[in-house]
């Protein structure tokens, strides 16, 4: 079969279906080859694994993880792709299509029915509209996955990898350091895509903790102060807390906390590191007690 991931090969898939781009379903397909073949790479896809692709399209990615996967299970929401993607790799025996918006399939499920006894990885060139979702979903849902190698927006890959102190240094930030590795693979331009996006791209492979690397009694608490933490960014982190965090601890208490902790009270959120708020989320269990 020629490579759908080519201009000519969509071309010719689309040309012989009726199908209408969805903008709301952010559909930029891949037509560049090497590109295809770096994500493959870089996810290091053998016989042995399974793999879950979210929003294959008409098939660009799905093609290589078919040919290189023990499994692929690919998760798409469009109606009009599932005939074409049907068509094509229907009679694939280690292919299996599932209709469904992603967020709303219960992996968990899916996973111990398909490979219960191998960590999965997770492939995708994603719809931008719903990267974060769809990331933070699979990392917080304690599912047995071993990495996910994604295309996004060039301006999320760089925020998810990017320090403390910077302008990109963000609560996703923090979050993607407490759970996976962050490698970028590579910058991928605009005419990488049909339609073209307005936006650069990058590819990036999260490769997740197997053990937590930080120290932590509270898992939901640490991310409940992240997230509050940097929900305005302009104020301190006693306010920020104060106000945002849902502790159960007055301002009061907050300021002690902060200022006993060594972090104190006038700091700003984007200053910290995760190790730093690990800290602050066992001192606040600690003051409870
Ligand atoms: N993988 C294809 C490629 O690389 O050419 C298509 C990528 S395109 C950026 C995103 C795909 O995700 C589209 O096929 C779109 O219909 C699908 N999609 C969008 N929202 C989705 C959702 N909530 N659940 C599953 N698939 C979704």
């Amino acid at each position: 079969m020629t490579r759908i991931a080519t201009p000519e090969g969509t071309k010719a898939v689309l040309n012989r279906y009726p199908f209408v781009f969805q903008k709301k379903f952010g559909q930029n397909f891949l037509i560049d080859p090497h590109v295809l073949d770096k994500i493959i790479n870089a996810a290091e896809i053998t016989k042995e694994d399974c793999v879950i692709e979210i929003g294959p399209g008409i098939g660009s990615v799905t093609q290589a993880l078919i040919d290189n996967a023990g499994k692929v299970i690919s998760i798409e929401i469009d109606d009009q792709l599932i005939p074409i993607l049907t068509e094509q790799f229907g009679g694939c025996e280690n292919f299996r299509l599932i209709h469904k918006d992603v967020l709303k399939v219960d992996l968990h499920k899916l996973i111990a029915e398909e490979s219960p006894n191998r960590r999965i990885k997770v492939v995708a060139n994603l719809p931008y509209y719903i990267t974060t979702p769809i990331i933070m979903m699979l990392l917080e849902h304690n599912l047995p996955i071993e990495s996910i190698t994604v295309m996004v927006q060039k301006e999320v890959a760089d925020r998810m990898a990017s320090g403390p102190g910077s302008k990109q240094y963000g609560a996703i930030t923090v979050a993607m350091k407490y759970y996976c590795d962050t490698y970028l693979v590579a910058n991928v331009p605009q005419n990488c895509f049909m339609p073209r996006p307005n936006v650069d791209s990058a590819v990036i492979k999260l490769t997740l903790h197997q053990e937590s690397i930080v120290d932590i009694n509270d898992e939901e608490q640490l991310l409940k102060i992240i997230k509050a933490a940097f929900s305005q960014r302009r104020k301190t982190l006693l306010n920020t807390l104060a106000s945002n965090g849902n502790l159960g601890l007055s301002k009061e208490e907050i300021k002690n906390i902060l200022d006993e902790s060594g972090i104190g009270a006038s700091t700003r959120g984007e200053t910290l590191s995760l190790d730093d708020y690990a800290m602050l989320s066992n001192y606040i269990d600690n003051y409870r007690k």
